[in-house]
C-alpha cells in the first residue's frame, strides 16, 4: 500500500522543486528575440545575477547547465598548457578539473581533509611553494553537492593573499548562490559560475559566468577562447549575440519570475530561510545517528552546507530507504555520490522550500526508517519540530 498519490516531493540536490509562479511564467506563446521586452528580460537579468553574485563586474548567460558553465569559465580565461589548482573536497571540484584538462589545461589536485572544507592553511603553503608563478588560477567549490562540505571561500582568498600569489580565483557556486552569502567581489573572486537549477529555483539548462578584478586581463591573452563561449562576442550591443544565437525565450520568462520572487523575500531573508531549515533538517539527522548507522557526512557541524546534507549509512540499507522513500511516499531523495554511492543519501534544502516540505520529507524518511528496520536514534521528527518552533518563536 503506497501513500505516494498527490503532489511529489523532490528532495534531491538539483534539480529542485521548481516554483508554480515560475512555471506559469514560462507558459506563453514565445516572442519576438529582437524585441524590446526580450531585451528588456535579458538586461535586467544581468543585472539582478551581478546583485545575486555580489559583483560589479559583469554576467553571462549561457544556454547549458553547470558543465557548460564551468567550460565557459575555463575558456575565457586561460590557455592551453597552463596550470591550474584544483582544491579537493568532495567530487565537483575534481569534475571541474576533468574539464580543465579535457581542454589541455595542467591539473594539480590538492588534496583535502577527509569529510571537511578545505583547510586554508594548505592552499598558502602549496602558494608560497610556486615561486616561479606556475599556478594560473585556483578552482574551488563553494558547497560540494556530494560530501555537502561547505568551504570559507573569504579565508581562501586570505590564503592567497597571505601567499602573496596572483593565481586568479575561480569559485563554484552551483549549488549555493541564491541559498547562502557569496561576495564576489569583497572576497576578491576573479570567476564565479552557477547554474539556474538549484538555489535559484528554475529548470536545468542555463548557466552563469560572472567575471571581475583580474579575470579581464586574463581573458585578452586566453588562448582557449572559443565563438560560443567567448565573453567579448557576447558583449556587444546586439541581443542575439549576447547568447551567440537564439535566445532561451521561455527559460527567461521562468528566470525573470524566479529572481522576482528571490528578491521580493530579499536576499537575507532567503538565506535565513535556508538556515533555519537546514539547521532543522540536521537536527533530525543528530538524533537518529544516535542508533549508529546513520551519521553526518561532514564531520565538523560548522562546515555543513545549509544547502544538502549527506547522510551516510553503514551497510547496504541506503538503497532500500531511497526506494521506500519514493516508491511509497513520493519523496524522491538524492543519491550518494562520488566514494559515497550506494552508501547513503542526500537531503536538500535548497530554493524554493519550505517548513512543511523539509519536516514532510523528514518524516517520510524516519517512517522509512522503521518501515524497514534500520537502526537509527528515535525521535527526529520532534527534535526537528523542537528546533524550528525554538527558532522561530511566538
Ligand atoms: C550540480 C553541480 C554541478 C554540475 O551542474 P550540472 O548542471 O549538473 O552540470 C557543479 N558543481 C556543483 C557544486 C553542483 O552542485
Amino acid at each position: 500500500m503506497s501513500v505516494r498519490n498527490g503532489r511529489p516531493a523532490l528532495a534531491m540536490p538539483g534539480p529542485t522543486t521548481v516554483p508554480d509562479e515560475v512555471l506559469a511564467a514560462m507558459h506563453r506563446p514565445a516572442v519576438d528575440i529582437y524585441g524590446s521586452e526580450l531585451v528588456g528580460v535579458t538586461d535586467s537579468c544581468l543585472a539582478d545575477l551581478k546583485t545575486l553574485f555580489g559583483t560589479r563586474g559583469r554576467t553571462y548567460i549561457y544556454i547549458a547547465n553547470g558543465h557548460g558553465a564551468w567550460e565557459a569559465a575555463l575558456s575565457n580565461v586561460m590557455s592551453r598548457g597552463e596550470k591550474v589548482l584544483v582544491l579537493e573536497s568532495g567530487r565537483f571540484a575534481i569534475g571541474w578539473g576533468e574539464m580543465a584538462t579535457m581542454l589541455g589545461i595542467e591539473v594539480e589536485v590538492l588534496d583535502g581533509r577527509p569529510r571537511r572544507a578545505f583547510d586554508p592553511a594548505v592552499l598558502e603553503a602549496r602558494l608560497r611553494a610556486d615561486t616561479a608563478g606556475e599556478i594560473k588560477a585556483v578552482l574551488v567549490v563553494q558547497v560540494d553537492t556530494a560530501s555537502s562540505v561547505v568551504n570559507d571561500i573569504a579565508a581562501l582568498r586570505r590564503a592567497i593573499d597571505a601567499a602573496g600569489h596572483d593565481a586568479l580565483f575561480m569559485v563554484d557556486a552551483i549549488a549555493s548562490l541564491g541559498t547562502m552569502p557569496f561576495e564576489m567581489d569583497v572576497w576578491g573572486i576573479d570567476v564565479a559560475v552557477t547554474g539556474s537549477q538549484k538555489g535559484l529555483m528554475s529548470p536545468p539548462g542555463l548557466g552563469f559566468v560572472a567575471a571581475q578584478g583580474k579575470a579581464g586581463e586574463a581573458h585578452a591573452r586566453a588562448g582557449l577562447r572559443t565563438r560560443y563561449w567567448d565573453w567579448t562576442a557576447r558583449e556587444g550591443e546586439a541581443h542575439y549575440m549576447k547568447y551567440c544565437g537564439t535566445p532561451p525565450v521561455h527559460m527567461l520568462f521562468g528566470l525573470r519570475k524566479a529572481l522576482d520572487m528571490i528578491l521580493a523575500e530579499g536576499l537575507d531573508h532567503v538565506f535565513a530561510r535556508h538556515a533555519i531549515l537546514a539547521a532543522t533538517t540536521r537536527a533530525a539527522v543528530e538524533r537518529w545517528s544516535e542508533g549508529q548507522v546513520l551519521s553526518f557526512n561532514i564531520t565538523e557541524a560548522a562546515e555543513r552546507s545549509n544547502s544538502v546534507t549527506t547522510v551516510r549509512v553503514e551497510g547496504d540499507a541506503a538503497g532500500r530507504l531511497l526506494r521506500w522513500c519514493e516508491e511509497e511516499c513520493g519523496v524522491t531523495l538524492g543519491i550518494a555520490i562520488g566514494d559515497l554511492a550506494g552508501k547513503g543519501f542526500r537531503i536538500a534544502h535548497m530554493g524554493h522550500v519550505n517548513a512543511p516540505m523539509m519536516l514532510g520529507t523528514l518524516g517520510v524518511i524516519e517512517s522509512g526508517l522503521l518501515a524497514l528496520g534500520i537502526p537509527h536514534g528515535e525521535g527526529g521528527i520532534a527534535a526537528a519540530a523542537a528546533h524550528l518552533g525554538g527558532t522561530l518563536g511566538a
